[in-house]
C-alpha cells in the first residue's frame, strides 16, 4: 500500500514573522537527509511537511527513522494513501490501522478537508468512519477528550491520507538557525551528547579534537571520528579539526607545577579552540562538562578556564547527572562507541592531585613561565581538518 509521511512542526509553528526562514532551513535539512533514498517528493502546507516516496523500492521504515532525527519536527504521522472517495476511506484504510486499533481501548476520528469540493463534510467523514471502526473493533469505545488513539483523515487534492498512532520527532529547531559552534570532541560519553544538544537548538556543529600521539593511538582518533559520524545523523556534515597536542603536553609535564597541569592544559585547549572558531566563523565553543564531575569541572576551575576565552563557552550537560547523560548517549547511539577503551590526551598525563579550587592569579603566574603564544600558534598551524559527512 502506498504510504506518505506527514512531519509536524514543533516550535517553528510559533515563530511569527521569522517562520519562513526556519521552514526553509528545515526543508533544506530534510532534502539533504533524504537525498540518498532517491525519488521522494517533499512539499509543505499548513505547518506540515509531506514526504512522499515515489518509488516502491524505497524502504519507508528507513525514511521514517531518518526523519525522526531531524530537528524542527515534533511529530511524524505515517499514513496510507487511499482514493478520494468515502467508500475507499471506509474500506481501504482499516487494514493499515488495525494494529494501532487493537492496541487501543478508546479512539476518536478527526477529519480535515483541504479539498472543499469533496462531497462530504468533515463531521460526516468522522461519523461514518467512527461507526465503521466501532463495528470492526467491538472492544473500542469513542472518547473525544482523551482517546488512546486519534484516527486522522486528510482529504487532499488528489488522495486521502489516513493514519492512527504517531511517532515522536526529534523536536528542537532546525540546524543552521542558531549560528555555528565549535565542539570540543573527546572520545568520551559527554561531548557527543553536548554536540547533539546544541544542534537540537539549531547550531551548526564543527568539531575539534586534541590528540597526543604516540601516547594516544590512531585507533583512539578513529573512535572520535566515528562518534562525529554518528552524530551527523542529527547535526549534518561536521568539519573535524585535529590538533597535535603532544609537544604542548610534554612541555607542561616537564615545566608545570603538577597541581596546575590540568587547568593550564584546559586553558590551552580553549585558546586553540577559539582561534579555530574565529577562523571558521564559529561564534561559540561547546564542551561536555558537567558541574562537579571531576576536578577540572568545579566552578572554580571553570572560572579559570573561561578567563582564557573571548567567546562564550556553552556546556549543555552542565546540570545533568552522568546517568542522564548516558540515557541521551544511548538514545542517540553514541554510548557503545564512547565506552570503547581507548586513551584520551586528557588522561595521559593527568596528575594525581589536581587543584579543585584553583585561583586565577596563581594560574596566570604558573602560565607566565611558558611561551604561551608560541605554543598556541604552533598547534593551530599544525591542525588538520577533514569533513565528516552525513551519509
Ligand atoms: P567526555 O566524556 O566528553 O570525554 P569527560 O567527562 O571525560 O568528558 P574531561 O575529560 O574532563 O571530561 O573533558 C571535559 C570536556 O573537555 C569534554 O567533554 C570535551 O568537551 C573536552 N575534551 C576533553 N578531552 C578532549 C580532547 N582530547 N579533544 C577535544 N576535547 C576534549
Ligand atoms: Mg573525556
Amino acid at each position: 500500500m502506498k504510504e506518505i509521511i506527514l512531519c509536524k512542526y514543533g516550535e517553528i509553528a510559533l515563530k511569527g514573522l521569522n517562520k519562513s526562514t526556519f521552514e526553509s532551513m528545515m526543508m533544506k535539512s530534510i532534502r539533504r537527509r533524504l537525498k540518498k533514498f532517491g525519488d521522494i517528493r517533499i512539499t509543505k502546507a499548513q505547518s506540515t511537511v509531506y514526504v512522499e516516496p515515489m518509488d516502491e523500492s524505497i524502504d519507508v521504515d528507513e525514511v521514517v527513522d531518518r526523519l525522526s532525527k531531524i530537528f524542527g519536527i515534533i511529530k511524524l504521522c505515517r499514513c496510507c494513501v487511499v482514493e478520494k472517495t468515502m467508500e475507499s476511506i471506509l474500506n481501504d484504510s482499516i487494514e493499515y490501522i488495525t494494529e494501532d486499533m487493537l492496541a487501543a481501548r478508546t479512539f476518536k476520528v478527526e477529519a480535515k478537508r483541504s479539498d472543499k469540493l469533496f462531497p462530504y463534510k468533515s463531521p460526516e467523514i468522522c461519523t461514518e468512519l467512527g461507526a465503521k471502526l466501532l463495528n470492526t473493533f467491538p472492544h473500542l469505545t469513542v472518547d473525544v477528550h482523551q482517546p488512546d488513539v486519534t484516527v486522522t483523515v486528510e482529504v487532499r487534492e488528489h488522495n486521502a491520507f489516513i493514519h492512527a498512532a504517531s511517532i515522536n520527532g526529534a523536536g528542537g529547531i532546525p540546524v543552521g538557525s542558531s549560528g555555528k559552534a565549535l565542539l570540543l570532541l573527546s572520545g568520551g560519553i559527554d561531548s557527543p551528547v553536548a554536540g547533539y544538544m546544541m544542534a537540537k537548538r539549531g547550531a551548526v556543529i564543527d568539531a575539534v579534537h586534541f590528540e597526543a600521539p604516540p601516547y594516544t593511538s590512531e585507533r583512539a582518533k578513529l573512535k572520535v571520528e566515528k562518534l562525529a559520524k554518528i552524530i551527523t545523523d542529527y547535526c549534518g556534515d561536521i568539519r573535524f579539526h585535529c590538533v597535535p597536542f603532544t609537544e604542548i603536553q610534554e612541555t607542561l609535564r616537564d615545566k608545570c607545577p603538577e597541581e596546575y597541569f590540568t587547568i593550564l592544559m584546559r586553558r590551552l585547549m580553549m585558546e586553540i579552540a577559539q582561534r579555530i572558531a574565529e577562523k571558521e566563523g564559529a561564534q561559540a565553543l561547546v564542551t561536555g562538562e558537567s558541574l562537579g564531575q571531576v576536578a577540572s569541572q568545579t566552578m572554580y576551575a571553570m572560572v579559570c578556564t573561561d578567563a582564557a576565552c573571548r567567546i562564550p563557552v556553552f556546556r549543555p550537560c552542565i546540570g545533568l547527572d552522568k546517568t542522564e547523560i548516558i540515557e541521551i548517549a544511548r538514545r542517540i547511539d553514541t554510548f557503545e562507541t564512547s565506552i570503547l577503551p581507548y586513551e584520551d590526551c586528557c588522561t595521559v598525563f593527568t596528575p594525581k592531585h589536581p587543584k579543585t579550587r584553583p585561583e586565577l592569579g596563581a594560574v596566570i603566574t604558573a602560565q607566565s613561565r611558558f611561551d604561551w603564544e608560541d605554543m598556541i600558534n604552533k598547534a593551530v598551524e599544525n591542525t588538520s581538518v577533514k569533513m565528516i559527512r552525513l551519509e
